[in-house]
């Protein structure tokens, strides 16, 4: 026969169990409910390798969709962070920098050089020849709305009174590193900057299923034109990363271009939803020039 104390000890041990079961159960609905609902937990804020070699080149299945038409070259430079890079050791934080120096130098170079800025959303009426541009022309995009956009980058595009595009991660608005919505609201009130959709949390959309995908093309749309009142006409694959499918969702969503990390300075009705950019170096002066030009 058991005594009191050791039945008091095994209701005690019975409560502890329930609890933790009932603990364990609420875990796995709320983990499962968060996978269903927006897939955020795939992302990290800091991403692990940034870019894969594949994603610069076009992917294959893409070229049997283009026709012939004209080409215009329009250099877009694709830059990520703007500023002194604290942590020597955050190698890729370094890779995608550009210091605010580095940065007012190539800002100068375009001005003194006489070069003509836009946004990306002015480019379809610069194919369709409504909007006629020089040869010196050229398109500034930042990516992931970064805080250091409003601290340096954006500064100095007022002093040089340049245009640029920024890619906003709808989830990412307000977190530490990130551009809040009420600096967002003064930048696009510049008539500066343009904004951009970059999704909803930054996923690799050619990996996602279609259902997951179009909820980050679409809802960021609307979440960003509902928050800021304007129309969001550009959008940026995270990673760079798209394939036939994910383009089509992206004109379906009433998006009017896009663009990839695609390397080079053509721009045709063919890549309108993966425009080719250039990265931005720690080029200047008759380097970037040349660069440009070439
Ligand atoms: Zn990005």
């Amino acid at each position: 026969m058991k005594n009191k104390k050791q039945n008091k000890i095994d209701v005690k041990a019975y409560i502890l169990a329930g609890a933790l079961v009932v603990f364990v159960l609420t875990g796995f609905f709320l983990l499962g409910r968060k996978i269903a609902m927006d897939n955020s937990l795939f992302h990290t804020p800091i991403e692990p390798a940034y870019y894969h070699e594949e994603d610069f080149k076009k992917p294959p299945e893409i070229t049997i969709y283009e026709k012939k038409v004209s080409e215009i070259k329009l250099p877009i430079i694709m830059y990520h962070y703007v500023e002194y890079v604290k942590d020597p050791k955050d190698t890729i934080r370094k890779s995608l920098d550009v210091t605010p120096y580095s940065f007012e130098k190539q800002l100068a170079t375009l001005k003194n050089n006489g070069y003509q800025t836009y946004f990306v959303k002015d480019i379809p009426d610069i194919l369709a020849g409504k909007t006629v541009v020089s040869s010196r022309s050229a398109i500034l995009t930042f990516d992931d709305g970064y805080e250091d956009f409003y601290t340096d980058a954006f500064p100095l595009l007022k002093k040089y009174q340049l245009k640029g595009t920024i890619y906003i991660v709808y989830d990412f608005i307000g977190r530490h590193g990130f551009m809040n919505e009420k600096e967002l609201k003064e930048v696009i009130a510049s008539g500066l900057v343009e904004l951009g959709s970059h999704t909803l949390d930054h996923l690799s959309l050619k990996s996602l299923p279609t259902m997951f995908a179009k909820k980050q093309i679409f809802d960021s749309k609307a979440l960003l034109e509902k928050m800021f009142g304007i129309t969001v006409d550009s959008f940026a694959y995270p990673y760079g990363t798209f394939n036939k499918s994910v383009e089509d969702l992206v004109r379906q969503a009433g998006y009017r271009d896009a663009v990839s990390v695609i390397s080079g300075k053509t721009q045709s009705q063919n890549n309108l939803y993966y425009l080719s950019r250039i990265r931005a170096g720690y080029f200047e002066g008759s380097n970037m020039v040349n660069l440009l030009q070439k």
